[in-house]
């Protein structure tokens, strides 16, 4: 019962913007968030699209690479929320377009992110001894 009442409140929801982005487009969007060093690297902005985070990444004063299978490039962590899903300026993705973070944010995690759920951007802190 409880069931039928949560997905009769999702269908009522709208969706926070029009489509305009095909499935195939936010796919290849996602592969280019693995084994991205050198597209991050030749970028002026990245975005995360876990939590939205905008960063420079060669202002960061850390940045967590994840080492991937040779001879592949590693991929970037975002420096806030640590997930693996940061695209560059270079990328040719149109980063800083609300509707197509929104659309990505859906595609590759079911709406189930900082972003989808509009929650504050929280930094999460690594301590190193
Ligand atoms: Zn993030």
């Amino acid at each position: 019962m409880e069931r039928d009442q949560n997905a009769a409140n999702r269908a009522e929801e709208q969706p926070k913007f029009e489509r305009q982005y095909p499935d195939h487009y936010l796919k290849e969007a996602h592969q280019a968030t693995f084994a991205n060093e050198d597209q991050i690297m030749e970028s002026t902005q990245c975005r995360c699209f876990y939590c939205g985070y905008h960063f420079d990444a060669h202002d960061e004063e850390h940045l967590l690479w994840a080492t991937e299978r040779e001879p592949l490039a590693r991929t970037l962590h975002c420096p806030k929320c640590l997930v693996d899903c940061v695209l560059g300026s270079a990328s040719g993705y149109p980063i800083n377009d609300e509707a197509f973070i929104w659309a990505c944010t859906e595609a590759w995690f079911n709406g189930i992110s900082e972003i989808s759920d509009g929650r504050p951007q929280k930094r999460v802190t690594i301590i190193v001894d």
